[in-house]
């Protein structure tokens, strides 16, 4: 099946054609996104109302192109799935309304998609991951662990009881002076620092459970900035970098608890841990998680950056993974700010399961 995928819900306008084929297997054919940095830019973060009618002005453009690109007419698209929530509200009704217009006139089924279930089963259609597997999702607006047993059948390991990931990246580039988004801005600061030279606190790292906090880290930065002021470019570059050994080392530490509860759930099921959302374009934060899983003889999945970030290739995806199992929605589903991954809401219908 030919799936047109349209994701809205943050600060990329995205759209793109994947391609289902009857073994399960996927192909991108496009995958076209726009990103509102220059929008959001003088504002250190996503304006929600600027980003909605940044989507408004550029969604028709991004999905002709990706029409275009992948070489087919709009007639040849056999469902269009659009990210209905999580997510900034006005952005994700722009997405979600403009594919149900988009499937009303063409006669063809609408998927609404979880936003986090599109990063979720990416993973499946870049490298064909087998069920069940390990998820760590770190991105902008989350950071936990999944437990991924099948499609829209999602258990939640544990997860931020405060920042997520993404965005601790984003407030210490702030304090810092790095500009938005401040994950790639941190890490290629890192580069020239000295990770040794501050230690900052790893808060929750005594206790079981595989929760994460971020925010008291997020303190420990900006009172070291505020006592060092007014910061050398070694600071900066030993602050970020020290910051980034820290969260590393954290990650590093839950994903080998995690691993080894996945190991006793499933005994003699080969480990697959599969990364997911922006922060996986982290190299050190890849390298802290090669480690245990290099340990547990578990794969190590992380799929390509671009498709990392939020795009319209996941959201067709998970389109059409829905559409193999028979689940579509009906024109008149509603947008949800909140969706959380493990939601009743979540199961496929059709299966039950
Ligand atoms: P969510 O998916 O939870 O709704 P989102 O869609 O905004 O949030 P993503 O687009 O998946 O999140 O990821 C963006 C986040 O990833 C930002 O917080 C950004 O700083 C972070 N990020 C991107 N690249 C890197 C990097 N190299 N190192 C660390 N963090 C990064
Ligand atoms: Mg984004
Ligand atoms: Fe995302």
């Amino acid at each position: 099946a030919i799936i047109l995928g349209i994701e809205t819900s943050c600060d990329e306008t995205a759209a793109s054609i994947v391609v289902r084929d009857q073994t399960g297997r996927g192909t991108i054919r496009s995958n076209v996104v726009r990103s509102q940095l220059d929008e959001h830019a003088a504002f250190g973060g996503v304006v929600p109302e600027l980003a909605a009618r940044a989507h408004v002005e550029w969604l028709d453009h991004i999905i002709a192109q990706a029409i275009d690109e992948a070489g087919i007419g709009l007639n040849e698209v056999d469902a269009v799935a659009a990210t209905a929530g999580p997510g900034l509200i006005g952005g994700v009704l722009v997405g979600l309304t403009t594919a149900k217009a988009l499937a009303a006139s063409l006669g063809k089924p609408l998927i609404a998609v979880n936003h986090l279930e599109g990063h979720a089963l990416t993973a499946r259609l870049t490298d064909g991951v087998k069920f069940p597997y390990l998820m760590l999702l770190v991105s902008g607006g989350h950071s936990q662990f999944v437990l991924v047993r099948g499609v829209g059948d999602y258990e939640r390991w544990g997860g931020t009881i405060d920042d997520a990931l993404g965005e601790a990246f984003d407030k210490v580039a702030k304090l810092l002076s790095l500009g938005h988004p401040g994950g790639p801005a941190v890490e290629k600061i890192a580069q020239r620092g000295d990770p040794k030279r501050f230690r900052f606190p790893k808060p929750l790292l005594r206790e079981e459970r595989l929760d994460f906090s971020f925010s008291g880290l997020k303190t420990a930065v900006r009172l070291q900035t505020e006592a060092l002021a007014p910061l050398t470019d070694q600071d900066v570059a030993d602050i970020a970098a020290s910051f980034q050994e820290t969260v590393a080392q954290i990650v590093g530490y839950r994903a080998h608890q995690a691993l080894e509860r996945f190991a006793a759930q499933f005994p003699g099921e080969p480990i697959r841990l599969v990364v997911a959302g922006g922060v996986a374009a982290n190299k050190r934060i890849a390298e802290a998680l090669r480690v245990p899983s290099e340990e547990f003889g578990a794969e190590l999945i992380v799929p390509p950056i671009a498709l990392c970030t939020d795009n319209g290739a996941m959201i067709a995806w998970a389109g059409a993974e829905r559409l193999a199992l028979g689940d579509m929605d009906n024109l008149s589903v509603a947008a949800r700010p909140r969706w959380p991954l493990q939601d009743e809401d979540m199961r496929v219908k059709s299966h039950g399961t």
